[in-house]
């Protein structure tokens, strides 16, 4: 059996920007990202969301009378 044949994994911390480590195995060292699963707009839900709400209720409204629409009253 070869020896060595795998690149060296160890254990590698990503420190993100917002200050969230995550501890993971890798073949690199420490890695720095600027955007994590805990910052990121998408699941922290903030920036965004506040952003489509607007847009939500707009849609709501629209839906809302599309549904009034519906039943036939011509
Ligand atoms: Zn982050």
């Amino acid at each position: 059996m070869k020896k060595d044949i795998h690149p060296k994994y160890f254990d590698t911390t990503i420190k993100c920007a917002c200050g969230n480590v995550l501890e993971v195995g890798s073949t690199k060292g420490d890695i720095r990202v600027e955007i994590c699963s805990k910052c990121h707009p998408f699941f922290t839900g903030k920036q965004k969301l506040i952003d489509t709400e607007g847009r939500i209720e707009r849609f709501r409204r629209k839906y809302e009378k599309f549904q009034k629409q519906e039943t036939p009253s011509r």
